[in-house]
């Protein structure tokens, strides 16, 4: 995944004509915090936070747990980071946090002093100046507010402000749990517009139907009821129905933590089926590397979009380019759950509380835009949409 991520980086820098130390520079991440945690009960986990990039301000990322995080995986995600921010105008740089760790196999308690320890061995590197992280894959709304918890009394700060994707009484904003979700179907919506194709009913089909993925359907819903959403997966198995799923039914259903496997009011079929579906839009929002190689010939959706972190490799990337695929690109399609930080950081510096039309028309103000700036460049460049959103985050980064 950092290859492919510096694969990408050497097209942009290149077709920028940035010179070699500008693009060693862009490589390198300005600091890697790497420590180890220890539970009293003799449990031992590897935690990181990489900060990549800090020139438009304060560091800004999430933090994941997951039995697959490694130091790489954690550079790339706050590479992206700081990519990220840049291309849609954001005053953040770029970072990323993670553990080693399969959550799933701790008890509540565990997880809190995990939570704990992880800010214990952080907090002198964050702070709403400083680094700023939120939640990303397996943390949530409860995590964050555990690490705030711990940062205040660490430190005395309450402006809390020194993480987002908090709980809502606690400082969280209105909108953020379905930001990114939201984001993406606003950049795509306004794609497809610019395009000419934006009145076209659509189907689609959700490849990880979790947090990103169930908002992406739901806004799906809300603000195109003429699309049908014929297909969803989660990590063990999908589910299919030509007539399509309600959203809000499929959500209901995850909440209860239900696994697709055991749904009984669709089709049951394999990711890889899911993956190859004769869809207009695949929605990839799951892991990174779920369209790869061994996978890419097999994709017909005309639209993907990449609601992941690098779900679509470089070379699938080149491959479904040059067959006339349309991947809108991570780091402008999932921006939506930066977004709706930042604007959570600012109505907590402020001791604001916005409504969520407020923070809505803010998020779609910024999708559009930054959608708008990568179809200008696509079509006037006649490059990939991937390396027009790294190229416009390089502008505003290095230039
Ligand atoms: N984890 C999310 C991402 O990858 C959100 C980061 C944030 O809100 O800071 O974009």
């Amino acid at each position: 995944m950092l290859d492919d991520t510096h694969r990408f980086l050497d097209l942009a820098t290149g077709r920028l004509g940035l010179d070699e130390n500008v693009q060693k520079q862009v490589k390198k991440a300005n600091a890697e915090h790497i420590f180890k945690i220890d539970l009293d009960n003799g449990k031992s986990f590897n935690a990181y936070r990489v900060q990549h990039n800090n020139q438009r301000g304060p560091y800004k990322g999430g933090i994941r747990y997951h039995q697959n995080v490694t130091l790489d995986e954690v550079k790339t995600l706050a590479t992206l980071m700081s990519f990220k921010t840049a291309a849609v105008g954001l005053p953040l740089g770029g970072g990323k946090g993670g553990i080693e760790v399969n959550p799933r196999e701790l008890s509540a308690e565990e997880l809190e002093e995990l939570t704990r320890k992880y800010v214990r061995g952080l907090h002198q590197h964050i702070g709403p100046d400083q680094d700023v992280p939120a939640p990303d894959v397996n943390t949530n709304s409860t995590i964050i507010d555990w690490m705030v918890d711990e940062y205040e009394q660490l430190t005395g700060d309450t402006s809390r402000a020194s993480f987002t994707g908090k709980s809502i009484p606690n400082g969280g904003s209105l909108g953020r749990d379905a930001a990114t979700g939201r984001g993406g179907v606003l950049s795509l919506i306004e794609w497809l517009t610019l395009e000419g194709n934006g009145e076209k009913p659509l189907t689609y089909a959700v490849q990880g139907f979790g947090n990103v993925g169930s908002f992406f359907a739901a806004t799906v819903a809300e603000m195109r009821p003429d699309w049908t959403l014929v297909a969803a997966s989660d990590s063990q198995g999908a589910v299919y129905n030509a007539d399509g799923f309600d959203a809000d039914v499929l959500q209901q259903f995850k909440d209860s933590k239900g696994r697709f496997t055991d749904y009984k009011q669709g089709k049951q079929i394999t990711n890889e089926e899911l993956i190859a579906l004769d869809v207009d839009v695949l929605v990839l929002a799951g892991l990174e590397d779920a369209v790869s190689k061994e996978n890419m010939k097999a994709v017909k959706a005309k639209y993907l979009v990449e609601m992941a972190n690098s779900p679509v490799t470089f070379d699938a990337h080149e491959y479904l380019g040059d067959k006339g695929h349309v991947l809108v690109p991570d780091i402008i399609a999932n921006a939506g759950g930066v977004i709706v930080s930042y604007l959570e950081w600012v109505q907590n510096r402020a001791d604001e509380k916005w409504s969520k039309d407020k923070v809505n028309q803010r998020l779609a103000k910024y999708m559009k835009s930054a959608t708008n700036d990568l179809y200008d460049y696509v079509t006037e460049n006649h490059v990939g949409m991937k390396e027009a959103g790294f190229v416009l985050a390089l502008k505003k980064l290095y230039e």
